[in-house]
């Protein structure tokens, strides 16, 4: 089964004299538990590609069926939809500095709004025991080093079991241990959730972990 199947996908900023078009007729294929990693130069439209596959943007040019539903045109309801079947992960971490990890990787149950507040606190830690982080659940982001945060928003990408994780070069910014560390514990739970995995990255220390690799360049995607 696949989960994404774009054809001829294409997409510009701007309009008029400055549009500018950064994907350029785009066939990707990705099955159900399949881990692809996309690299390629900054600029060549990685992050615009992922944010129209998560529903974040969009798009309204060729095809991008996401899940089995059309996204490009695609209603706010349907992007709304999508987002909450996928999770994120990106290069900042993104936490909530105020919160504590265990709240930050609740908030993600809450958008789900299905349980109640007990069973997301559970859900929560128990996601944060699978990073290696039972210890570490009231500790606020400023508190942890930037491995531990990155595994914090891994849990947070996880704890709703989504269908997908895109992640945007979530290794980035963490030295060599703490990024392969991470990528390994994504792969594991993705494993064994069944989850696709779409990973932007530069890292060619992390390229191993992928099934397959793609490369974006100016908007022109092809097999590496
Ligand atoms: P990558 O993630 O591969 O570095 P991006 O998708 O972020 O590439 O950007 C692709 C191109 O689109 C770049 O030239 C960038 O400057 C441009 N771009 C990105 N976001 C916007 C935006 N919101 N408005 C206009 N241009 C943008
Ligand atoms: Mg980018």
């Amino acid at each position: 089964m696949q989960t994404i199947v774009t054809d001829h996908l294409s997409f510009s900023y701007g309009e008029g004299e400055l549009e500018r078009q950064v994907l350029r007729d785009i066939h990707l294929e990705i099955r159900r538990g399949e881990i692809v990693i996309m690299t390629g130069p900054s600029g060549s439209g990685k992050t615009t590609l992922l944010t129209i596959l998560g529903g974040l943007r969009l798009a309204r040019q060729g095809s991008a069926q996401v899940l089995g539903t059309e996204m490009v045109g695609a209603s706010e309801k349907a992007r709304n939809a999508i987002r909450r079947r996928t999770g994120y992960i990106f290069q900042q971490h993104n936490l909530l500095p105020q919160l504590s990890a265990l709240q930050n990787v609740c908030m993600t149950l809450e958008l789900d709004g299905t349980t109640t507040e007990r069973s997301r606190r559970v859900q929560a830690a128990q996601m944060l025991e699978a990073v290696g982080l039972a210890d570490k659940l009231d500790f606020r982001p400023g508190q942890l080093s930037g491995g531990q945060r990155q595994r914090v928003s891994v849990a947070r990408a996880l704890v709703h079991h989504p269908d997908i994780v895109l992640a945007d070069e979530p290794t980035a910014s963490l030295d060599k241990a703490s990024g392969q560390e991470c990528v390994t514990i994504l792969k594991r739970l993705a494993q064994e959730f069944g989850t696709t995995i779409l990973l932007v990255t530069h890292d060619y220390r992390i390229l191993d972990m992928a099934d397959r690799v793609v490369e974006l360049e100016d908007g022109v995607l092809k097999s590496a």
